[in-house]
Protein backbone atom coordinates (compact mmCIF):
# COMPACT_ATOMS: atom_id res chain seq x y z
CA UNK A 1 0.00 0.00 0.00
CA UNK A 2 2.95 2.25 0.62
CA UNK A 3 6.55 3.17 -0.84
CA UNK A 4 8.88 4.05 1.43
CA UNK A 5 12.73 3.30 1.71
CA UNK A 6 14.71 0.79 2.96
CA UNK A 7 15.69 2.34 6.05
CA UNK A 8 12.49 3.68 6.90
CA UNK A 9 11.08 0.39 6.13
CA UNK A 10 13.55 -0.94 8.33
CA UNK A 11 12.66 1.36 11.07
CA UNK A 12 8.85 0.32 10.97
CA UNK A 13 9.22 -3.30 10.88
CA UNK A 14 11.50 -2.52 14.08
CA UNK A 15 7.76 -0.30 15.38
CA UNK A 16 5.57 -3.19 14.37
CA UNK A 17 7.66 -5.92 16.24
CA UNK A 18 7.97 -3.83 19.20
CA UNK A 19 4.34 -2.99 19.24
CA UNK A 20 3.04 -6.72 18.60
CA UNK A 21 5.55 -7.85 21.12
CA UNK A 22 4.05 -5.18 23.97
CA UNK A 23 0.90 -5.87 23.39
CA UNK A 24 -0.34 -2.31 21.72
CA UNK A 25 -0.60 -1.15 18.29
CA UNK A 26 0.95 2.11 16.17
CA UNK A 27 -0.05 3.81 13.83
CA UNK A 28 0.55 6.02 11.09
CA UNK A 29 -1.77 8.51 11.10
CA UNK A 30 -2.45 12.48 10.01
CA UNK A 31 -0.33 14.50 7.54
CA UNK A 32 1.80 11.71 6.90
CA UNK A 33 -0.48 9.00 6.34
CA UNK A 34 -2.69 11.61 4.35
CA UNK A 35 0.29 12.50 1.90
CA UNK A 36 1.19 9.36 1.44
CA UNK A 37 -2.31 8.41 0.11
CA UNK A 38 -2.08 10.97 -1.96
CA UNK A 39 1.36 9.38 -3.49
CA UNK A 40 3.38 12.65 -2.53
CA UNK A 41 6.44 12.26 -0.36
CA UNK A 42 6.19 12.58 3.03
CA UNK A 43 7.27 15.45 5.37
CA UNK A 44 8.27 14.66 8.84
CA UNK A 45 6.94 11.18 10.37
CA UNK A 46 4.77 10.64 13.28
CA UNK A 47 3.83 7.63 14.84
CA UNK A 48 0.76 7.51 16.95
CA UNK A 49 0.91 4.70 19.67
CA UNK A 50 -2.21 3.44 21.29
CA UNK A 51 -0.88 3.47 24.89
CA UNK A 52 2.10 5.31 26.21
CA UNK A 53 4.40 6.77 23.53
CA UNK A 54 7.16 7.43 26.17
CA UNK A 55 7.08 3.55 27.43
CA UNK A 56 7.15 2.88 23.87
CA UNK A 57 10.25 4.99 22.67
CA UNK A 58 12.20 3.87 25.93
CA UNK A 59 11.39 0.41 25.40
CA UNK A 60 12.66 0.78 21.53
CA UNK A 61 15.86 2.35 22.97
CA UNK A 62 16.30 -0.89 25.23
CA UNK A 63 16.60 -2.51 22.12
CA UNK A 64 18.78 -1.14 20.90
CA UNK A 65 21.56 -2.66 18.15
CA UNK A 66 24.04 -2.69 15.00
CA UNK A 67 21.05 -2.48 13.17
CA UNK A 68 18.75 0.16 15.53
CA UNK A 69 20.38 3.28 16.86
CA UNK A 70 17.48 5.06 19.24
CA UNK A 71 18.22 8.64 20.57
CA UNK A 72 15.37 9.94 22.76
CA UNK A 73 15.95 13.63 22.15
CA UNK A 74 12.99 14.92 24.42
CA UNK A 75 9.44 14.28 26.10
CA UNK A 76 6.68 15.37 27.06
CA UNK A 77 5.08 14.45 30.19
CA UNK A 78 1.81 16.50 30.36
CA UNK A 79 1.08 14.58 26.52
CA UNK A 80 2.61 11.47 26.93
CA UNK A 81 5.10 12.62 23.48
CA UNK A 82 8.65 12.12 22.65
CA UNK A 83 10.95 13.58 19.68
CA UNK A 84 13.30 10.39 18.69
CA UNK A 85 16.04 9.91 16.02
CA UNK A 86 16.26 6.43 15.11
CA UNK A 87 18.98 5.64 12.62
CA UNK A 88 19.73 8.95 11.88
CA UNK A 89 15.86 9.86 11.25
CA UNK A 90 13.68 12.27 12.93
CA UNK A 91 10.34 10.39 14.04
CA UNK A 92 7.84 11.74 16.95
CA UNK A 93 5.74 9.30 18.81
CA UNK A 94 2.53 10.33 20.47
CA UNK A 95 0.12 8.65 22.41
CA UNK A 96 -3.58 8.68 21.28
CA UNK A 97 -5.80 11.40 23.37
CA UNK A 98 -9.14 13.21 23.38
CA UNK A 99 -8.94 17.07 23.60
CA UNK A 100 -11.96 19.00 24.64
CA UNK A 101 -12.63 22.90 23.79
CA UNK A 102 -14.63 24.10 26.52
CA UNK A 103 -14.63 27.69 25.08
CA UNK A 104 -14.56 28.42 21.03
CA UNK A 105 -11.38 28.68 20.14
CA UNK A 106 -9.43 28.22 23.01
CA UNK A 107 -6.43 25.94 23.31
CA UNK A 108 -8.20 22.19 24.04
CA UNK A 109 -8.26 20.56 27.24
CA UNK A 110 -6.33 17.45 27.07
CA UNK A 111 -7.73 13.70 28.36
CA UNK A 112 -7.58 10.51 28.21
CA UNK A 113 -4.08 9.56 26.65
CA UNK A 114 -3.76 6.07 25.76
CA UNK A 115 -7.49 6.20 24.28
CA UNK A 116 -8.45 3.80 21.45
CA UNK A 117 -7.47 5.27 18.45
CA UNK A 118 -10.65 6.09 17.01
CA UNK A 119 -11.56 8.17 20.19
CA UNK A 120 -7.75 9.84 19.14
CA UNK A 121 -9.09 9.94 15.69
CA UNK A 122 -12.44 12.07 16.34
CA UNK A 123 -9.79 15.18 17.58
CA UNK A 124 -9.20 15.79 14.33
CA UNK A 125 -9.99 18.69 11.60
CA UNK A 126 -10.54 17.11 8.52
CA UNK A 127 -12.19 13.75 7.34
CA UNK A 128 -8.70 13.07 5.18
CA UNK A 129 -6.43 13.76 8.39
CA UNK A 130 -8.52 11.38 10.34
CA UNK A 131 -7.51 8.37 8.97
CA UNK A 132 -4.71 6.11 10.81
CA UNK A 133 -2.79 2.63 9.56
CA UNK A 134 -1.89 0.54 11.59
CA UNK A 135 1.37 -1.23 11.21
CA UNK A 136 1.71 -4.73 11.12
CA UNK A 137 4.16 -7.62 10.95
CA UNK A 138 3.74 -10.56 8.51
CA UNK A 139 6.34 -13.12 8.30
CA UNK A 140 8.59 -10.45 8.55
CA UNK A 141 6.61 -8.19 5.81
CA UNK A 142 4.98 -5.04 6.94
CA UNK A 143 1.27 -4.72 6.52
CA UNK A 144 -1.35 -2.26 7.15
CA UNK A 145 -4.60 -2.13 8.72
CA UNK A 146 -6.76 1.03 7.62
CA UNK A 147 -8.61 2.75 10.52
CA UNK A 148 -11.00 5.08 8.50
CA UNK A 149 -14.38 5.52 10.45
CA UNK A 150 -14.87 8.89 8.49
CA UNK A 151 -14.29 7.68 5.39
CA UNK A 152 -11.62 10.13 5.05
CA UNK A 153 -9.50 7.96 1.89
CA UNK A 154 -12.79 8.53 -0.14
CA UNK A 155 -12.22 12.38 0.13
CA UNK A 156 -8.79 12.17 -0.42
CA UNK A 157 -8.96 11.41 -4.64
CA UNK A 158 -11.11 14.64 -5.55
CA UNK A 159 -9.38 16.40 -2.58
CA UNK A 160 -12.17 17.46 -0.31
CA UNK A 161 -12.07 18.76 2.74
CA UNK A 162 -15.06 17.58 5.52
CA UNK A 163 -14.35 18.54 9.38
CA UNK A 164 -15.76 15.50 11.58
CA UNK A 165 -19.17 17.32 13.42
CA UNK A 166 -21.14 20.45 13.02
CA UNK A 167 -19.46 22.10 15.64
CA UNK A 168 -16.12 21.49 14.36
CA UNK A 169 -15.17 24.91 13.25
CA UNK A 170 -16.77 26.42 16.50
CA UNK A 171 -14.26 24.45 18.13
CA UNK A 172 -11.58 25.60 16.59
CA UNK A 173 -11.60 27.98 13.63
CA UNK A 174 -7.99 27.93 12.88
CA UNK A 175 -9.33 24.78 11.20
CA UNK A 176 -10.59 27.50 8.63
CA UNK A 177 -7.10 28.38 8.30
CA UNK A 178 -5.49 25.08 7.95
CA UNK A 179 -8.54 24.37 5.10
CA UNK A 180 -6.38 27.19 3.31
CA UNK A 181 -3.16 25.80 3.68
CA UNK A 182 -4.44 22.82 2.19
CA UNK A 183 -6.19 24.30 -0.88
CA UNK A 184 -3.15 26.27 -2.03
CA UNK A 185 -0.65 23.25 -1.12
CA UNK A 186 -2.43 20.52 -2.54
CA UNK A 187 -5.72 21.63 -4.54
CA UNK A 188 -7.66 20.67 -1.63
CA UNK A 189 -11.51 22.39 -1.56
CA UNK A 190 -13.91 23.18 1.32
CA UNK A 191 -17.07 20.51 0.58
CA UNK A 192 -20.17 21.85 0.61
CA UNK A 193 -21.18 21.78 4.23
CA UNK A 194 -18.32 23.27 5.21
CA UNK A 195 -18.00 25.83 3.11
CA UNK A 196 -22.19 26.53 4.70
CA UNK A 197 -20.78 25.81 8.05
CA UNK A 198 -17.41 28.29 7.55
CA UNK A 199 -19.70 31.42 6.46
CA UNK A 200 -22.19 30.88 9.65
CA UNK A 201 -19.39 30.78 11.99
CA UNK A 202 -18.16 33.87 10.14
CA UNK A 203 -21.64 35.57 10.86
CA UNK A 204 -21.21 35.65 14.53
CA UNK A 205 -17.55 34.36 15.66
CA UNK A 206 -17.54 34.42 19.39
CA UNK A 207 -14.02 35.27 20.30
CA UNK A 208 -13.84 36.20 24.40
CA UNK A 209 -11.73 32.74 24.41
CA UNK A 210 -10.08 32.36 21.07
CA UNK A 211 -6.48 31.83 21.57
CA UNK A 212 -4.75 34.53 18.92
CA UNK A 213 -1.60 32.92 19.58
CA UNK A 214 -3.12 29.54 17.78
CA UNK A 215 -4.23 31.69 15.60
CA UNK A 216 -0.87 33.31 14.53
CA UNK A 217 0.80 30.09 14.64
CA UNK A 218 -1.23 28.42 12.12
CA UNK A 219 -1.45 32.12 9.90
CA UNK A 220 2.41 31.87 10.23
CA UNK A 221 2.55 27.93 9.24
CA UNK A 222 0.08 28.89 6.35
CA UNK A 223 2.29 31.76 5.25
CA UNK A 224 5.77 29.93 5.04
CA UNK A 225 4.13 27.79 2.06
CA UNK A 226 4.72 28.41 -1.28
CA UNK A 227 1.55 30.38 -2.08
CA UNK A 228 1.27 32.71 0.50
CA UNK A 229 0.17 35.73 -1.70
CA UNK A 230 -2.77 33.55 -2.60
CA UNK A 231 -3.82 32.55 0.75
CA UNK A 232 -3.27 36.07 1.97
CA UNK A 233 -5.96 37.55 -0.70
CA UNK A 234 -8.27 34.52 -0.17
CA UNK A 235 -8.82 35.21 3.78
CA UNK A 236 -8.96 38.34 2.86
CA UNK A 237 -11.78 37.89 -0.55
CA UNK A 238 -13.98 34.98 2.15
CA UNK A 239 -13.86 37.63 5.27
CA UNK A 240 -12.05 34.67 7.25
CA UNK A 241 -10.05 37.66 9.37
CA UNK A 242 -13.37 37.63 10.51
CA UNK A 243 -12.12 34.92 13.30
CA UNK A 244 -10.34 37.68 14.84
CA UNK A 245 -11.49 40.97 13.87
CA UNK A 246 -14.56 42.45 12.66
CA UNK A 247 -12.75 44.68 9.62
CA UNK A 248 -9.54 43.58 7.87
CA UNK A 249 -6.57 46.61 9.05
CA UNK A 250 -4.62 44.68 5.64
CA UNK A 251 -5.53 45.22 1.83
CA UNK A 252 -5.29 43.40 -1.05
CA UNK A 253 -3.03 45.19 -3.23
CA UNK A 254 -0.03 44.82 -0.64
CA UNK A 255 -0.13 41.38 -1.63
CA UNK A 256 2.59 41.34 -4.46
CA UNK A 257 4.79 44.26 -2.82
CA UNK A 258 4.77 41.83 0.57
CA UNK A 259 5.76 38.88 -1.46
CA UNK A 260 8.32 41.11 -2.97
CA UNK A 261 9.52 43.09 0.29
CA UNK A 262 11.09 39.32 2.14
CA UNK A 263 13.43 38.64 -0.76
CA UNK A 264 14.06 42.44 -1.26
CA UNK A 265 14.46 43.09 2.59
CA UNK A 266 16.20 39.09 3.12
CA UNK A 267 13.49 38.76 5.67
CA UNK A 268 10.60 35.30 6.11
CA UNK A 269 8.00 35.99 3.86
CA UNK A 270 5.80 34.24 6.85
CA UNK A 271 6.40 37.40 9.24
CA UNK A 272 6.03 39.53 6.38
CA UNK A 273 2.62 38.68 6.12
CA UNK A 274 1.91 38.39 9.47
CA UNK A 275 2.86 41.68 10.30
CA UNK A 276 0.91 43.14 7.59
CA UNK A 277 -2.12 40.83 8.91
CA UNK A 278 -1.73 42.37 12.57
CA UNK A 279 0.53 45.78 12.90
CA UNK A 280 -0.04 47.67 9.94
CA UNK A 281 1.74 50.67 10.71
CA UNK A 282 -0.75 53.68 11.19
CA UNK A 283 0.83 56.45 8.81
CA UNK A 284 3.36 56.61 6.25
CA UNK A 285 6.97 57.51 8.03
CA UNK A 286 8.47 58.13 4.09
CA UNK A 287 9.55 61.30 3.09
CA UNK A 288 9.01 60.05 -0.59
CA UNK A 289 7.62 63.27 -2.89
CA UNK A 290 9.91 65.56 0.26
CA UNK A 291 12.62 65.62 -2.25
CA UNK A 292 14.66 64.84 0.73
CA UNK A 293 17.82 63.88 0.73
CA UNK A 294 20.40 60.82 0.93
CA UNK A 295 21.36 62.09 4.62
CA UNK A 296 17.58 62.74 5.83
CA UNK A 297 16.47 59.36 4.63
CA UNK A 298 19.23 57.33 6.23
CA UNK A 299 18.37 59.30 9.39
CA UNK A 300 14.53 58.17 8.92
CA UNK A 301 15.63 54.48 8.51
CA UNK A 302 18.60 53.81 10.84
CA UNK A 303 16.79 52.77 13.79
CA UNK A 304 14.44 50.23 11.53
CA UNK A 305 15.06 46.60 11.29
CA UNK A 306 14.42 44.62 8.36
CA UNK A 307 11.37 43.29 8.70
CA UNK A 308 10.15 47.17 9.76
CA UNK A 309 11.46 48.49 6.54
CA UNK A 310 9.75 45.56 4.32
CA UNK A 311 6.42 46.64 5.91
CA UNK A 312 6.89 50.54 5.10
CA UNK A 313 7.94 49.11 1.19
CA UNK A 314 4.63 46.69 1.06
CA UNK A 315 1.61 49.12 2.43
CA UNK A 316 3.05 52.52 1.75
CA UNK A 317 5.07 51.50 -1.77
CA UNK A 318 7.81 53.24 -0.12
CA UNK A 319 10.98 53.04 -2.67
CA UNK A 320 13.38 55.09 -0.30
CA UNK A 321 12.72 52.35 2.23
CA UNK A 322 14.63 49.99 -1.05
CA UNK A 323 16.86 52.51 -1.79
CA UNK A 324 18.49 52.94 1.74
CA UNK A 325 18.18 49.33 2.21
CA UNK A 326 20.04 48.72 -0.94
CA UNK A 327 22.83 51.79 -1.42
CA UNK A 328 22.57 53.37 1.96
CA UNK A 329 22.19 51.36 5.21
CA UNK A 330 26.26 50.56 5.13
CA UNK A 331 27.72 53.61 4.02
CA UNK A 332 30.82 55.05 6.51
CA UNK A 333 32.20 58.25 6.44
CA UNK A 334 35.45 58.27 4.71
CA UNK A 335 37.04 58.80 7.39
CA UNK A 336 37.79 57.60 11.00
CA UNK A 337 37.36 59.13 14.37
CA UNK A 338 40.97 58.21 15.06
CA UNK A 339 42.45 60.40 12.25
CA UNK A 340 39.86 63.47 13.04
CA UNK A 341 41.71 63.24 16.36
CA UNK A 342 44.81 63.32 14.63
CA UNK A 343 43.86 66.39 12.79
CA UNK A 344 43.06 68.21 16.00
CA UNK A 345 39.15 67.43 16.67
CA UNK A 346 38.30 67.31 20.08
CA UNK A 347 36.41 63.84 21.53
CA UNK A 348 32.50 65.04 22.29
CA UNK A 349 30.34 66.80 20.00
CA UNK A 350 32.76 68.26 17.92
CA UNK A 351 33.74 64.99 16.92
CA UNK A 352 30.73 63.32 16.66
CA UNK A 353 29.24 66.79 14.41
CA UNK A 354 32.30 66.25 12.02
CA UNK A 355 32.04 62.27 11.43
CA UNK A 356 28.16 63.40 10.89
CA UNK A 357 28.78 65.73 8.27
CA UNK A 358 31.25 63.52 6.72
CA UNK A 359 28.63 61.32 6.60
CA UNK A 360 26.24 63.40 4.86
CA UNK A 361 28.72 64.22 2.27
CA UNK A 362 28.97 60.55 1.31
CA UNK A 363 25.44 59.79 1.52
CA UNK A 364 24.26 62.38 -0.78
CA UNK A 365 26.77 61.71 -3.45
CA UNK A 366 25.06 58.53 -3.44
CA UNK A 367 23.15 57.84 -6.63
CA UNK A 368 19.60 56.29 -6.77
CA UNK A 369 20.78 54.28 -9.52
P1 LIG B 1 1.39 19.33 7.30
O1 LIG B 1 2.31 18.98 8.45
O2 LIG B 1 1.77 18.73 6.00
O3 LIG B 1 1.15 20.80 7.21
P2 LIG B 1 -0.53 17.97 8.88
O4 LIG B 1 -1.95 17.55 8.61
O5 LIG B 1 0.44 16.88 9.22
O6 LIG B 1 -0.05 18.75 7.60
P3 LIG B 1 0.13 19.03 11.44
O7 LIG B 1 -0.02 20.43 11.95
O8 LIG B 1 1.46 18.41 11.37
O9 LIG B 1 -0.54 19.05 9.99
O10 LIG B 1 -0.86 18.14 12.29
C1 LIG B 1 -0.82 16.72 12.33
C2 LIG B 1 -2.22 16.17 12.49
O11 LIG B 1 -2.79 16.63 13.71
C3 LIG B 1 -3.21 16.60 11.41
O12 LIG B 1 -3.15 15.78 10.27
C4 LIG B 1 -4.53 16.50 12.13
O13 LIG B 1 -4.99 15.17 12.17
C5 LIG B 1 -4.18 16.91 13.53
N1 LIG B 1 -4.40 18.36 13.76
C6 LIG B 1 -3.49 19.37 13.64
N2 LIG B 1 -4.06 20.56 13.92
C7 LIG B 1 -5.33 20.31 14.24
C8 LIG B 1 -6.43 21.12 14.65
N3 LIG B 1 -6.31 22.44 14.76
N4 LIG B 1 -7.60 20.51 14.90
C9 LIG B 1 -7.71 19.15 14.80
N5 LIG B 1 -6.73 18.34 14.43
C10 LIG B 1 -5.55 18.90 14.15
MG1 LIG C 1 2.51 17.28 9.83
Amino acid sequence: MFNFNKEFETIFKIVAQNADKLGISAYFVGGMLRDQLMGIKIKDIDILIEGSAIDFVQNLASLSSSELNVDIKSVHDAFNTAKTVINGIEIDFASTREEDYPKSGCLPVVKNIGCPVECDLKRRDFTVNAIAARLLLDKNELKYELIDPFNGSEDIKPRTLRVLHEKSYIDDPTRILRGVDFKYRFNFNFGEADKFLIKEYLKSPDREGLSIDRVKLTLKKLFSNVNAKESYKYILENEIYKIWSDTPAFKADWAQRLYDSSKIFNTAKEDVFLKAIFECPDKAVNLQGVNSSNYEIYKLYKNFKNIDLASQYAVYNDCDAVFYYKKLKDIKPDITGDELIKQGFKQGKELGDELSRCLEIKLNSISRD
